[in-house]
């Protein structure tokens, strides 16, 4: 297989010979903008900067390792969605990709909408102030208890997941006496070019109703049959990291077809249809993710098309971007320690973290890059392997990346592109502290999530 037949980042090990590596950028001094953050630069200091402030003043202040989000870069990302998807539709941002309250506010003051997919995001949510109607409960085992939470919270939609779940949702629904606003997600067995572990939208997978075998249709039929529900419409989500827009053709045209049937055996058009997240974002300079606007016209281009052939209104779009919005508005800065040059292979660069902050390039493969920031240098680029602390020689943040040869202990080196699924999937492996977030915006730095201590660890471990 090609690199072109897959265009998402993570990639399957055998797509890769192992020891791939492009060839080093011209200048490793150079911040692309593909993939840092939009207010990162480099000083005159040679040292990187976002939102006015010095890495090494960040360092200092917060210290390593850490993710530095640029609030005005999330901001603007929601606000370029917003935009392009206009008054008749809805950006729903995933909340699994990295969440927290004071990340819930800047939705609220964006005019976004949160996917939840437990309770605990659910919580947050609720708690930084989230309308409950602009919240979606999404999730393939929806306890009893999350249920009647985002029942009684009078969320905007259940996402319903499987055709126990219609029941349930239903009884909790009829027992604290409200109507609730249901989607269906279905399966249409799309594979987005992505990583299987990954990938959601095979027929083969926990999530979601089949389209085929008319398990889809019977949903409907069950939910339709249920005064306590109110169907408003199709929920399909594909996959992860996904640059071509093909998959989405194929899903959208497959959900109007449901559409279509559901009008010719029930008389009743479902104003909604949703067609999920998934959207790439540039790990490293050779990812060419889409504008939003570009996403946005292909989206409802494709719908509109769909729905005039099956004499269909046209419904209301949804989109859940999670990694789109806030992936490239975070880096993590770490600070080198040892340093293993290994003759004729690579350099094996060790960082203060590894993969309890950066699960993803052990889980996935993904691919990341990095460079120094606490300085220039005009040293030959070095082949690197940029390694965690971690007791597992799969402990990796960066497989192959160049890196300057003058590299050494004590510098600071940061990964971009860090801001969705890492806090978020970060572990206390071998009792690591999750490091902080530190939301920057013109000149004024503060922590939104604080760095775990030894007294939080010691809190869990009751020590009977
Ligand atoms: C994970 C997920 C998303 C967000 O995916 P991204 O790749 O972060 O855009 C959106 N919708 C659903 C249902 C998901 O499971």
């Amino acid at each position: 297989m090609s690199r072109s037949a897959h265009p998402a980042g993570p990639r399957h090990g055998d797509v890769l010979p192992e020891g791939h590596y492009t060839a080093p950028a011209a200048d490793l001094n150079v911040l692309d903008p593909k993939v840092w953050a939009r207010t990162v630069a480099r000083d005159d200091d040679g040292v990187a900067t976002v939102g006015g402030i010095q890495v090494t003043r960040l360092a200092e202040e917060f210290g390593t390792p850490a993710y530095f989000l640029d609030e005005a870069d999330f901001r603007a990302r929601c606000r370029a969605w917003a935009d392009a998807f206009g008054a008749d539709a809805d950006v729903y941002y995933a909340g699994k990709a990295f969440l927290s309250r004071a990340v819930v506010r800047w939705l609220h003051e964006e005019g976004l909408n949160l996917d939840v997919c437990s309770g605990g995001e659910l919580a947050t949510a609720l708690a930084a102030g989230m309308p409950a109607e602009r919240i979606a409960f999404h999730g393939n085992n929806k306890s009893d208890e999350e249920i009647e939470r985002a029942v009684s919270a009078g969320v905007g939609r259940i996402v319903l997941d499987s055709f126990q779940e219609i029941v349930r949702v239903a009884h909790t629904a009829r027992r604290l006496g409200r109507r609730q606003p249901v989607q269906i997600r279905v399966t249409v067995g799309v594979e987005a070019h992505t990583h299987e572990f990954i990938a959601t939208a095979h027929e083969d997978q926990k999530f979601g109703i089949a389209l085929a075998g008319g398990q889809a249709a019977e949903a409907v039929r069950r939910t339709l049959a249920l005064d306590d529900l109110e169907l408003t419409g199709i929920h399909s989500h594909i996959g992860s990291q996904i640059f071509d827009m093909a998959g989405f053709e194929v899903s959208a045209r497959r959900v109007v077809q449901l559409l279509a049937e559901v009008r010719d055996e029930h008389g009743v058009e479902l104003p909604e249809i949703d067609l999920g997240g998934g959207l790439g974002i540039a790990y490293t300079s050779e990812d060419d993710p889409r504008e939003p606007y570009d996403i946005a016209k292909a989206l409802s281009d494709i719908v509109t098309r769909e729905c005039e052939s099956a004499g269909l209104a046209t419904p209301r779009i949804s989109v859940e971007p999670g990694r789109a919005i806030v992936g490239p508005t975070a880096f993590t800065l770490y600070e080198v320690g040892t340093i293993k040059p290994l003759e004729g292979l690579r350099t094996y660069v060790s960082v203060d973290g590894g993969m309890s902050d950066n699960i993803r390039t052990a889980l996935y493969d993904a691919e990341y890059s990095v460079a120094l920031v606490s300085r220039r240098s005009d040293a030959e680029p070095m082949l690197a392997r940029v390694v965690g602390k971690h007791c597992e020689s799969g402990d990796i943040v960066v497989r192959d990346a160049f890196l300057p040869a003058d590299l050494a202990p004590g510098d600071l080196v940061a990964v971009p592109a860090t801001g969705a699924y890492c806090r978020s999937m970060a572990s206390n492996y071998n009792h690591a502290l999750r490091p902080p977030v530190v939301a920057v915006k013109d000149g004024g730095a503060r922590v939104i999530v604080r760095r775990e201590t030894e007294e939080d660890l010691l809190r869990l471990d009751v020590g009977e």
